[in-house]
């Protein structure tokens, strides 16, 4: 277990919002596979489940539990797009490459949508609707977007004036929204035993408490070191996310592991009813902002935040009920359930990390903070290149695993957030003025 989470945070968590789960066993004998893939967080099991839809005989390992990283324990909201700044991308690919990377994360979209409703109907409904709003007046800006969206994707994208979202949302931040159709929010954990679960039926092998500690090359492929096994396995897959460690130092590398953090209330009353009126995801516009929805009908679950810190402050709590009396003051007493902490995978550019280190070896990883549908849509890229149908992986290359900077690294990522929050503070500031 990464030191820096604290156990009674996560394990109160996923005893809380587990249904129906299995546990499944930890590898205790040699084990050979065709493909092994190392990390059971949302790219992993995605992977796992698309490879075993394809016939192949794969195996998925997790040094903890199955969505025990940030795939458990995330927002559970989901929509298109990437983690990096859209103009960050078009402006790196031109304009036919990013288009198809917009696809792309718009089919991870649909393939969440449909694994969700065919393998988890009952412990995984879908509640549709996801609505940006913005802190600052913003209206030609998400006009353009709505117009651009709808025309270039297909979309049915809604702008709403700030009359609009008042009448959803009775908070004085907030200025105008885009409300959209397509998006949706879920329960992430149940998600992943899902998808879990069918993978096993379909043959898969799943070992939880299981951590990869060593990978090397052998006559036929890999064999990967576990503490009480060794796998030999002809392809392996690496979905190791924000946990990675020092398994293969080139990715370890490649990415900063950046926390940001949830709490859930406690059931709630008129209060929550008369301040958040719709049932859809809702994101505000500043930068690594709130992101927050209803879950069991009347509890508010809200996350935010960012740090680079390796440990979780103890204040977490207070820093998230301080953003939320600013959106939303009637709510700043509301009691709080639990609180937890999760941690993303980050690389320089902010794109995902899909590619292959060395002949079958592969990785897939660096989702960031906009990782279910991307996870999936990365997950499906690997498996299409190792079953031969596709080279689609290579959209990713133009971003490839750049050196993360080390210590500095993580500074400047510090440092950046706090110009992104100053930045955010003026624009609302001059709406103010
Ligand atoms: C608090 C929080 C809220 C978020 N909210 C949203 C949201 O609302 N919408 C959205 O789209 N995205 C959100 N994200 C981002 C999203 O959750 C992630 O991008 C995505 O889940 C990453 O999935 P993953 O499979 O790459 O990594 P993870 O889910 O972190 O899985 C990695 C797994 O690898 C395992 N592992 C590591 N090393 C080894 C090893 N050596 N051997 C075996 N196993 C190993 C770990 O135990 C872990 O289970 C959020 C993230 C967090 C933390």
């Amino acid at each position: 277990m990464a030191e820096h989470i604290k156990p009674k945070y996560i394990d109160t968590f996923y005893r809380r919002t587990i249904s129906g789960s299995v546990n499944y066993p930890n590898l205790q004998h040699e084990h050979s596979t065709q493909v092994l893939v190392i990390g059971a967080g949302l790219a992993g099991l995605t992977c796992t489940l698309e490879l075993a839809y394809k016939g192949f005989q794969v195996t998925a390992i997790d040094t903890n539990k199955i969505g025990w990283g940030a795939s458990g324990r995330n927002g559970g909201s989901v929509s298109p797009a990437w983690s990096a700044n859209s103009d960050a991308i078009l402006h790196k690919v031109g304009r036919n490459h990013f288009d198809e990377l917009y696809r792309l994360s718009m089919e991870g979209v649909s393939m969440v949508k449909e694994y969700a409703t065919r393998l988890a109907a009952n412990t995984c409904p879908l509640q549709f609707g996801h609505l940006k709003v913005s802190t600052y007046n913003n209206s030609d800006a998400f006009m353009r977007f709505c117009d651009d969206q709808n025309k270039r994707y297909g979309r049915e994208l809604k702008f709403l004036d700030q009359d609009e979202v008042k009448q959803l949302l009775n908070s004085p931040r907030y200025y105008q929204g885009v409300y959209a159709n397509d998006g949706f929010h879920f329960h992430p954990l149940n998600y992943c035993h899902a998808l879990a679960k069918e993978a096993s039926r379909l043959g898969a092998n799943i070992f939880e408490n299981t951590p990869a500690t060593t990978i090397s090359r052998s006559n036929y492929g890999f064999k990967v070191k576990t503490p009480l096994a060794t796998i030999d396995a002809d392809i392996v897959v690496i979905c190791t996310g924000g946990y990675t460690g020092s398994l293969v130092p080139k990715l370890q590398q490649s990415f900063l592991p950046i926390a940001t953090y949830i709490m859930l209330s406690e059931p709630l009353g008129n209060e929550l009813k008369q301040s958040i009126k719709t049932r859809a995801a809702i994101g505000d516009t500043r930068r690594a902002g709130n992101y927050y929805r209803i879950v069991d009908g009347n509890r508010l679950q809200w996350g935010g935040h960012i740090t680079t810190r390796t440990t979780d402050p103890e204040n977490i709590t207070r820093i998230l009920k301080k953003e939320l009396a600013l959106c939303y003051p009637q709510l700043k007493d509301i009691p709080i359930a639990i609180t937890w902490s999760g941690l993303m995978s980050y690389a320089r550019h902010m794109m995902p990390q899909v590619g292959m280190l060395e002949n079958n070896l592969w990785y897939c990883t660096a989702f960031g903070g906009h990782g279910v549908n991307t996870t999936s849509a990365g997950a499906r890229t690997v498996a299409e290149a190792i079953s031969g149908e596709s080279d689609r992986y290579r959209l990713f290359r133009p971003f490839g695993l750049v050196w993360n900077g080390g210590q500095i690294g993580k500074v400047a990522v510090q440092l950046t957030y706090w110009k992104y929050q100053l930045q955010d503070l003026m624009k609302e500031h001059c709406n103010l003025g």
